[in-house]
This record gives C-alpha cells, sequence and structure tokens, in this order.
C-alpha cells in the first residue's frame, strides 16, 4: 500500500487513513457490485489534506469531508503525524555541512 498523495509506502500495521470505495446498481436486477477499492493516505497526508482547501470534484470533496471528519473528531490522527514528522527530522543531520545538496528534496512545499 502507498499514500495516494505523497506515494510513501505504508507498511501493514502502519498508522494511515484507509478510504473503501465500492460501486452498486440500485432498483436494477441483477445487482451488480464491483469490487472495492481501498485507497490509504499517510497521517501527514491527511492532516495536510483536511487542513486545506477544498478540492475540486464532487468525489474529491466527498472523501476531504470524511478525511476532515476524522482529523476534527480526534487528535489521535493528528498526533500520528505529529510522530512521523518529528521521526524524519530526528533522522536528518544535526547540521547541514555534511554533504552537498540533498537530492529529490529541492522542494519545500507539499503539492496537493
Ligand atoms: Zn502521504
Amino acid at each position: 500500500m502507498r499514500c495516494l498523495r505523497c506515494n510513501r509506502e505504508l507498511e501493514a500495521g502502519q498508522k494511515s487513513v484507509a478510504l473503501y470505495l465500492f460501486a452498486q446498481t440500485v432498483g436494477i436486477k441483477p445487482r451488480q457490485k464491483s469490487t472495492a477499492h481501498r485507497i490509504s493516505f499517510c497521517p501527514q497526508c491527511s492532516v495536510s489534506l483536511a487542513m486545506g482547501p477544498p478540492p475540486e470534484g464532487a468525489l474529491n470533496l466527498a472523501a476531504w469531508d470524511m478525511i476532515r471528519d476524522l482529523v476534527g473528531s480526534d487528535p489521535a490522527l493528528n498526533q500520528a503525524a505529529w510522530e512521523n514528522l518529528s521521526g524524519i527530522l530526528g533522522l536528518l543531520p544535526a547540521t547541514g555541512t555534511d554533504g552537498g545538496p540533498r537530492q529529490g528534496q529541492s522542494t519545500g512545499y507539499f503539492e496537493f
């Protein structure tokens, strides 16, 4: 599993937000049901999305609402995002003087 937004790998049991999506016919016989898709977001992206402006598209908006609901109702998800973030910061060198410029980290902002 990977985070849909940042493509970070999410190992089994790792903290994340999962969205399950399936389609089903209503009022049509025989009733049909698509396979269920699981979409995952890491805690940082979940919090970042929830704090950010509403996305475009009705389906995106529906998912954003659900994530906001989770982020807004309990601080546990924020805490998980904070733990991940401080874990990453802990891995960085104390000074910026060892080695050259870091590769692949030129942008300091999140892309939606
Ligand atoms: Zn992510």
